[in-house]
């Protein structure tokens, strides 16, 4: 699909919409689907949380009246678990007093959107929350030093040479850009670059950043990902 100038690159973000509503559901997801997001749906917070742990989304769309646990306690659990505590989240809720906005943005929910909404409020919405939670990817490429990822094309490049780099390499190198200036145990970018229900060891990890360093020597790029003892790992542009 032909994209408009200064549109976020959605494609592939994965989006979960936790309703219980099914045509409400129904109406969110197709209207999502046709940006161009994956979705998956669940029917209460109990779902939700397995959903989660099986693969995260890059956001969350949560009712705030659900039939297990309402929608706050979700986003609160959510935020006060270091695993999820980043992953964005927009409350939906029939309510429109202001009382109920505070307590769901308190509760950590990064925006709120109020029933009946157009989908088209929502779609910019949820476009306004990724972009903030990945200021960098806002155009679908990303720079740090002399590396270009083109999340569209799925290139890697330096100057005019491509940086040849396999699947795992590639989704290291997008999360670590996505992400820098952090550090990441080995276990949280299993969880977030594999998968959370993949069972794969740890030292998994370092044999892809081994791969990914050497792709990126000749590039003299090597040193952006640096190793932080008894952490992890750091994607930097500064010196270690
Ligand atoms: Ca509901």
């Amino acid at each position: 699909m032909p994209q408009a100038a200064g549109e976020v690159t959605m494609t592939g973000k994965q989006i979960l919409i936790v309703e219980d509503e099914k045509p409400i559901r129904d109406m969110i997801a197709f209207g999502l689907r046709r940006a161009g997001f994956s979705v998956r749906e669940a029917e209460d917070c109990g779902e939700a949380r397995s959903c989660i742990a099986d693969s995260r989304p890059d956001l969350l769309l949560v009712d705030w009246m659900l039939p297990d646990q309402s929608g706050l306690e979700l986003t609160r659990f959510l935020k006060r678990n270091k695993e999820t505590q980043d992953l964005p989240v927009i409350m939906l809720t029939a309510r429109a007093d202001e009382h109920d906005k505070v307590a769901g943005l308190e509760g950590g929910a990064d925006d709120y959107v109020t029933k009946p909404f157009s989908p088209r409020e929502l779609l910019a919405r949820v476009q306004a929350v990724l972009r903030r939670a990945s200021p960098n990817a806002a155009d679908g490429t990303m720079e740090a030093g002399a590396l270009k990822l083109d999340a569209v094309s799925h290139r890697v490049t330096s100057g005019e040479q491509t940086v040849p780099l396999g699947p795992t390499e590639y989704r290291l190198l997008q999360f670590f850009m996505e992400h820098p200036e952090r550090v990441y145990g080995r276990g949280q970018l299993l969880d977030r670059v594999w998968g959370g229900n993949v069972y794969v060891e740890e030292r998994t990890v370092d044999v892809h950043i081994r791969r990914l360093r050497k792709a990126l020597e000749p590039f003299g790029c090597d040193s952006l990902i640096q190793t932080v003892r008894g952490s992890g790992y750091r994607f930097s542009t500064r010196p270690e």
